[in-house]
């Protein structure tokens, strides 16, 4: 049974270019300290089901365009595959929103995915220090070449809070997606709202990314809160 903490009915936001609901699954094996669902992280998290789920997509066949599973880290649970196929044979497209923790899971899913919003979270040399994993670089990267590879619909998402990230440590990470081939990055400002408090509410930020960084990418975006 899926472990689901919430179902946002509707959303423009999560999937650009869509209108879909969200599900945000429980679990995650990382611990980055700007998490904004720290209440997820916890594999016994959550309510809902996909009885919950699948209930709401049922009333909205031709409402929505699609659903997300998000979290959490949806991969965390096996029974997301199942989940994601049951859907698409409902006629809706499956976004997923994952920090790339889990490449072999990422490989089940590829066959029911439409558009993946990919975690980019750090160098990969500084990977761990973000996400407090063990070789989480190296499952991140794997994910994104996987994704690259299979050619879903990708975002690249990168989460910047000063204290962790360096302008020099955002421009390694916007030139290794530019080399490998990424054509949509976005940079996140860190916002505090759901977290922990473990970091400093910072609002000032260096002025957007690097200026020859947005150039590389055909769709690049600075969002603030
Ligand atoms: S990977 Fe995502 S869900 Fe997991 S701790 Fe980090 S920000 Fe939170």
């Amino acid at each position: 049974m899926l472990r689901i903490g919430g179902i946002a009915s509707f959303s423009t936001v999560d999937w650009p270019g869509k209108l879909a609901c969200v599900a945000f699954l429980a679990g995650c094996p990382w611990r980055c300290p700007y998490c904004q669902n720290a209440a997820l992280q916890s594999a016994e998290a959550g309510t809902l089901n996909e009885g919950d789920l699948f209930a709401l997509l049922d009333a909205r066949r031709g409402l929505l365009d699609g659903v997300v599973f998000s979290g959490g880290e949806p991969l965390a649970q096996a029974g997301v595959i199942e989940a994601m196929r049951r859907a698409r044979e409902m006629g809706f497209e499956v976004g997923l929103h994952t920090c790339g923790a889990f490449p072999e899971r990422l490989r089940e899913a590829l066959p029911f995915l439409d558009w993946v919003g990919l975690d980019v979270k750090a160098p990969w040399d500084k990977y761990d220090q973000v996400t407090r994993g063990v070789a989480s670089g190296d499952a991140a990267r794997a994910c994104l070449e996987m994704l690259f590879e299979a050619g879903v619909g990708l975002e690249a998402r990168t989460t910047w809070h000063p204290a962790l990230l360096s302008p020099d440590d955002i421009a390694t990470i916007g030139h290794e997606l530019a080399a490998r081939g990424v054509r949509t990055w976005a940079v996140q400002a860190y916002r505090a709202a759901g977290t922990t408090g473990e970091l400093p509410d910072e609002t000032v930020y260096p002025s957007d990314v690097p200026a020859d960084l947005p150039a590389l990418f055909e769709h690049y975006e600075f969002r603030r809160a």
